[in-house]
């Protein structure tokens, strides 16, 4: 494919010793030991290119064996971005064999997908990504749709919603496209979005993912929205541009070099490599710390916005010109119209929320006490809740039971 907003492709100047990149074996099994060597209950791995599929079905039955061999009862994740040309049949079932989480390239119905997504020979793709879609729902894979919205693309927040819909692609990432002229950093190519149609494609999109909720609860997962809800909620976000600093993930590029973030793979932000490194060291690294600090380091407009605590100043990469440069981001004005149109019913949401999950935690208490009552569970003061809640049962939900009010638990 030759898409005309790619940012990727530049990138191979930073690889010049070889004109085809491709990771070996060596890479592949030190990065997988080295992953798979954390003392944590859940590793994952997010294969993308380029085109991941290029390397093959076997590279991949390659990698899930690593993972088998070096893993330790961990939780494996794995999540493959691919443009979809080369997905047949037996890819579909390998993927939905070993779980991957797919993240199909897709900007929505033919004409504004191939407006920008051609191949070399500049036709357009949109008929085999939509096979592709359907192939890897028939065969049980969880696929997400990833569309890129652009200076064309911005017009059909509306279409491109209920298009993936009726495809059965009901979780959605946007990727805003905002791509610098290399002649002149600090203005974008033709193909970026502005900030105030950015900001009206959101608060439109916001509008049909809450037409979709039946009975209060989402039909549709975008990943923006679920992830600002967190913060409504007063938990972290799972996306990296909402939280306060960078730098809980690093790129491992085909020869091992290891970079801060995908948007940053050049010189001045690479780590090391993990043939001469570990992940684990470079990931704690002061130059990685120095990369995550950059986005806490606000322009003055953030420090007073209201918004703040749900968009952090968005991400390092929008900061045009140069991120040290404490700009403001390029989106900003789209955030602003966001969060002053989502804002109300967010805090209606998050306030049903608080309100479930109450009446969940009270049925929860009952029947802890009454098992406790009961002799059938015996816990100490020390002990971690059996709620689950992580804290200890003394400082969780011991100080609900009282011995001579039976009732307390429910007064609770
Ligand atoms: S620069 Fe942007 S994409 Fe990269 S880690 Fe920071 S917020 Fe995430
Ligand atoms: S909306 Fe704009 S000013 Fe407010 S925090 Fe976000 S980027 Fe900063």
């Amino acid at each position: 494919m030759d898409c005309r907003y790619c940012f990727y492709l530049p990138k191979s100047q930073y690889f010049s010793q070889s004109s085809v990149h491709r990771m070996n074996e060596s890479v592949l099994q030190e990065l997988i030991r080295q992953m798979m060597a954390q003392t944590v209950n859940a590793v994952s791995f997010g294969w993308q290119g380029g085109e991941p599929t290029l390397m093959g079905r076997e590279f991949f039955e390659k990698a899930v064996a690593l993972q088998q061999r070096f893993g330790n009862n961990q939780q494996i994740g794995n999540g493959l971005q691919t443009n979809g040309l080369l997905i047949d049949d037996q890819w579909a079932h390998f993927l939905a064999e070993y779980q991957f989480l797919i993240g199909l390239s897709l900007d929505g119905p033919r004409q504004v997908h191939d407006y920008y997504r051609t191949t070399i020979g500049g036709k357009g793709t949109w008929q085999r990504v939509v096979d592709s879609a359907k192939r890897l729902l028939d065969a049980g894979c969880s696929v997400n749709a990833l569309t890129v919205v652009n200076n064309y693309s911005v017009q059909f927040a509306e279409e491109i919603f209920e298009f993936h819909r009726e495809l059965g692609l009901n979780f959605m990432q946007f990727i805003p496209c905002i791509e610098t002229d290399p002649q002149q950093p600090e203005k974008v190519m033709e193909f970026s979005v502005t900030a105030t149609d950015y900001g009206r494609f959101l608060c439109q999109l916001f509008d049909c993912w809450i037409g979709s909720f039946v009975n209060g609860v989402p039909t549709t997962s975008i990943r923006l929205f679920d992830a600002v809800f967190f913060s409504y909620v007063d938990m972290a976000p799972p996306m990296c541009s909402l939280l306060p600093e960078c730098g809980n993930y690093v790129v491992v590029e085909h020869n091992g070099d290891v970079y801060s973030c995908d948007f940053f793979v050049e010189d001045r932000w690479r780590l090391g490599n993990i043939l001469e490194d570990t992940i684990i060291d470079l990931l704690n690294s002061p130059l990685q710390q120095k990369f995550g600090k950059l986005k806490a380091q606000l322009p003055e407009q953030c420090c007073c916005c209201p918004w703040l605590k749900y968009c952090r100043g968005g991400c390092t990469k929008h900061r045009l010109g140069d991120q040290h440069s404490h700009r403001a981001n390029y989106l900003c004005q789209a955030y602003k119209m966001f969060f002053e149109h989502s804002d109300k019913k967010f805090k209606q949401l998050a306030a049903e929320w608080h309100k479930k999950r109450q009446l969940e935690k009270k049925a929860i208490r009952r029947k802890i006490y009454q098992q406790i009552k009961s002799g059938d569970l015996k816990v100490s003061r020390n002990d971690p809740c059996p709620c689950g809640s992580g804290i200890k049962f003394k400082k969780c939900c011991e100080p609900f039971f009282n011995e001579r009010n039976d009732n307390k638990i429910d007064a609770q």
